[in-house]
């Protein structure tokens, strides 16, 4: 296959052999979907151990009410070990606002059709389509894939001409894979454990289970750590 290529296969063959390396294994789905919500923002520019000690912090503040209640300088004093915890504080008290509107009922919010939500979320100052995105999936249930910078990284080193623009890359990898939620959540969780074990941005190309079909392996090839 000349490299770069936009070949529906490259993709399919590439989370075939994540799959087969990691198997099945539940990503975030799994997580209330509170926690989703305001994870989502949190993990925003920082990493989950942040993110969650943040989360820590509202205390008996956890609650859709409770963040809605609390002040907003309280609210970014909590979450301080997050980073940018002003705006963040901003965003969260935002995207609870859109929460009201479903009257803090994930069930009703579900119902409503993907186009509408994810134009709603992107609405919310601070949301962004990899956030919509991410929240469309993991909380709403609906098939939207997330994009990163570990799906960049990966993709790019595996040979796909990786569009600049978030919508057309979505839509290359959209249309590779099954069109449901639990697909989607389950490769971009691929993407995320490969990327955080080996297609790093010093990759650990000699223990990875791409290396055999990876075009970038061998220029990229790093000693182990
Ligand atoms: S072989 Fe190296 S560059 Fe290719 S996906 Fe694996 S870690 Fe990334």
């Amino acid at each position: 296959m000349p490299y770069p290529s936009d070949d529906p296969t490259l993709i399919q063959s590439v989370f075939s052999d994540l799959s087969d390396h990691f198997g099945p294994f539940v990503w975030w789905l799994d997580q209330p979907p509170l926690s989703i919500l305001l994870g989502a923002v949190l993990v925003q520019n920082t990493n989950w151990r942040n993110a969650d000690k943040a989360m820590a912090n509202l205390g008996e503040h956890f609650s859709a009410e409770g963040v809605a209640r609390l002040p907003i300088e309280e609210l970014a004093q909590r979450i301080r070990p997050s980073g940018y915890y002003n705006q963040k504080a901003a965003k969260l008290k935002a995207l609870m606002s859109w929460y009201q509107s479903y009257d803090y009922d994930i069930e009703l919010a579900r119902q409503q059709p993907k186009a509408q939500l994810r134009q709603e979320l992107l609405a919310i100052k601070g949301v962004g389509q990899e956030t919509a995105d991410a929240i469309l999936v993991y909380a709403l249930h609906k098939p939207s894939f997330v994009i990163d910078a570990y799906a960049r990284r990966l993709f790019s080193r595996n040979g796909l001409a990786v569009p600049k623009r978030y919508g057309a890359f979505q839509q290359l990898i959209e249309q590779a894979v099954p069109n449901d939620y639990q697909t989607h959540a389950y490769f971009h969780g691929l993407i995320v454990e490969h990327g955080q074990a080996f297609c790093r941005p010093r990759p650990q190309c000699q223990q990875c289970p791409l290396r055999a079909n990876c075009p970038d392996a061998q220029l990229a090839t790093s000693p182990a750590q």
